[in-house]
C-alpha cells in the first residue's frame, strides 16, 4: 500500500475536503505497517474501500421560524462502514457543519466503534442549522422537518443516529418523537433518549467520564492519578461539563471551560456545585461562561483566548476539532504539562500531535479517549433490545470496564521498544485490525 497515492487520489476526487484528508492520513500512516504485513487486506482492497463513504444522504431542510419566513437549511446523513455492525454516530447542528467535517467524524467513528468491541459500524450527520438563539418551539420545528427525511434512512437494525455539537436530550426528544409517529413503532432508533422513553442513565455524562476514566489509566501506567492536578477544560457543553465533574470527583481541581469567545480561568476550582449552576444556566439556554465570571468572584473571563495558556498538569480539549494547534501546544509542553487527552473529535491539530509525540508526552486521541460515549449509546441499544434498564453502578461499571480495555488495546499495539506509549498509532491500529478483518471475511460488499 502506498499512503501517499491513496491520499493524493482522495485529494483529487474530494478537493477541498480538509478535515477529511486530515482524519485518513492519520489512520493510514498508522496501520500502514500492520497493512502490508497482511497481504489478504491488500487483495480485498481494504484500503480503497474503507476510505469512501458507503453512502451519502443529503437533503434540504425547510423549516418555518416564529415569524412566519421560510428557512432552508441542508441535511445530511454520512453511512461510512458497517462491517461490525449497523452504522452509528452522532448529528452535528451547528453553522460550520458540511461534508468535510461529516465524513472526517464519520470515519473516525468507524475506528471508535470497533475500540468499543461493541458491534457497532461508523456513521455520523448533522445539519448546518444553528441553535443558538432559536426558540424551543423553532428548534422543534427544524427537528420534526430533518426527520421527516432522514427517518427513511435509519432503522434500530440499520443506521442509529446519536447526538453532538448542538444536539443533546432536547433535541434527540424532538427527533424521536417525529420518527415514533412516521415509522409507527417505539424502537432504539436514537440513543441519548429521556430515561423515561428509552434512554439510559450516565448517557448525558458518558463521554466525559470515560475520557477521565482513560486518562487515569494513562497515568496509571505511570504510577501517577488525578489526585492534586490542575486541570484545564475546553467547552462548556455535555462532554466537557462530565469531564469536568469526574476530574473533580477524583481530586483534581478544574481551573478552565470555554467557549467561543474566551475561557473561564478559576484558581478555586471549578467544582460540584459550579458545574450545577451552568448545567441550570445550559438548560434554560442561557449563556454559560460570560456568567460564571460575575457569579463567582475569584474567577475571571479571558477574552478571545483558548485555555491552553494556564499552566496546568493535563489538559483536556472537549469543545471541537483542531481546537489546539502547534503554538498551543509549544505553550502547554513550555508550562510543563504532563497529559493531554482529547476528549473533543481530532481536537488537536497534526502539528500539535507531532509535539507530544516528539517531547513524549502522555497524549491520547479523541477516537480511543471519546469512545465512553458511543460505547454508552451501544449499551442503551442493548436495553432497548432487552427492553429493561440497568441501573447507574451497572452502567458506570460497564463504561468503565470498556475504557479500561480500549486502554489496553491502544498499549498493546502502539507502545515501543523504549517503552513510550503511541496512542495515536495503538488506537488506529486496534480499531482497524476488527474492521479489516471483517471486511475480508465478508467479500466484496
Ligand atoms: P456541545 O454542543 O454540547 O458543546 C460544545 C462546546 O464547545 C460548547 O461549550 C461550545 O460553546 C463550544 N464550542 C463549539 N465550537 C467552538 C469553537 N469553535 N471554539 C470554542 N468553543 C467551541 O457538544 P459536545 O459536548 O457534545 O461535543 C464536544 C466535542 O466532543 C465535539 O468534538 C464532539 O464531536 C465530541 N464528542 C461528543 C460526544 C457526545 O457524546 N456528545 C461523543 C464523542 C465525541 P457554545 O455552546 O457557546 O457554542
Amino acid at each position: 500500500m502506498k499512503v501517499k497515492e491513496i491520499l493524493a487520489e482522495l485529494e483529487k476526487k474530494h478537493p477541498g475536503e480538509s478535515e477529511y484528508h486530515q482524519a485518513v492520513k492519520e489512520v493510514l500512516e498508522s496501520i500502514e505497517e500492520v497493512y502490508n504485513e497482511n497481504p489478504r487486506f491488500a487483495k480485498a482492497g481494504v484500503l480503497q474501500r474503507l476510505v469512501e463513504p458507503d453512502r451519502i444522504f443529503t437533503f434540504k431542510v425547510p423549516w418555518m421560524d416564529d415569524k412566519g419566513n421560510v428557512q432552508v437549511n441542508l441535511g445530511y446523513r454520512v453511512q461510512f462502514n458497517n462491517a461490525i455492525g449497523p452504522y452509528k454516530g452522532g448529528l452535528r447542528f451547528h453553522p460550520t457543519v458540511n461534508l468535510s467535517i461529516l465524513k472526517f467524524l464519520g470515519f473516525e467513528q468507524i475506528f471508535k466503534n470497533s475500540l468499543t468491541s461493541l458491534p457497532m459500524g461508523g456513521g455520523k450527520g448533522g445539519s448546518d442549522f444553528d441553535p443558538k438563539g432559536k426558540s424551543e418551539n423553532e428548534v422543534m420545528r427544524f427537528c420534526q422537518a430533518f426527520m421527516l427525511e432522514l427517518w427513511k434512512h435509519i432503522g434500530p437494525e440499520t443506521d442509529v443516529p446519536a447526538g453532538d455539537i448542538g444536539v443533546g436530550g432536547r433535541e434527540i426528544g424532538f427527533l424521536y418523537g417525529m420518527y415514533k409517529k412516521l415509522a409507527q413503532e417505539h424502537t432504539g432508533v436514537l440513543t441519548g433518549k429521556g430515561l423515561n422513553w428509552g434512554g439510559s442513565l450516565i448517557r448525558p455524562e458518558a463521554t466525559g467520564f470515560g475520557g477521565i476514566y482513560f486518562a487515569k489509566e494513562m497515568l496509571a501506567m505511570n504510577n501517577d492519578s488525578f489526585e492534586g492536578k490542575k486541570v484545564s477544560v475546553s467547552g462548556f457543553g455535555n462532554v466537557a461539563w462530565g469531564a469536568a465533574l469526574k476530574a473533580t470527583q477524583l481530586g483534581a481541581t478544574v481551573v478552565t471551560i470555554s467557549g467561543p469567545d474566551g475561557y473561564i480561568y478559576d484558581p478555586a476550582g471549578i467544582s460540584c456545585e459550579k458545574i450545577d449552576y451552568m448545567l441550570d444556566l445550559r438548560a434554560s439556554n442561557q449563556d454559560v461562561v460570560e456568567p460564571y465570571a460575575k457569579k463567582f468572584p475569584g474567577s475571571k473571563f479571558v477574552k478571545g483566548k483558548r485555555p491552553w495558556e494556564v499552566k496546568v498538569d493535563i489538559a483536556l480539549p472537549c469543545a471541537t476539532q483542531n481546537e489546539l494547534n502547534g503554538a498551543d501546544a509549544q505553550i502547554l509542553i513550555n508550562n510543563k504539562v504532563m497529559l493531554v487527552a482529547e476528549v473533543s473529535n481530532m481536537g488537536c491539530t497534526p502539528e500539535a500531535i507531532e509535539l507530544f509525540i516528539k517531547n513524549k508526552l502522555l497524549y491520547a486521541p479523541g477516537k480511543a479517549v471519546n469512545a465512553g460515549g458511543v460505547a454508552t449509546s451501544g449499551l442503551e441499544m442493548t436495553q432497548n433490545s432487552m427492553k429493561l434498564n440497568w441501573n447507574k453502578d451497572e452502567v458506570d461499571e460497564k463504561l468503565h470496564s470498556i475504557m479500561v480495555n480500549i486502554h489496553a488495546a491502544c498499549v498493546k499495539y502502539g507502545k515501543r521498544k523504549d517503552g513510550y506509549v503511541d496512542y495515536v498509532k495503538g488506537a488506529n491500529i486496534a480499531g482497524f485490525l476488527k474492521v479489516a478483518n471483517a471486511m475480508v471475511d465478508q467479500g466484496l460488499v
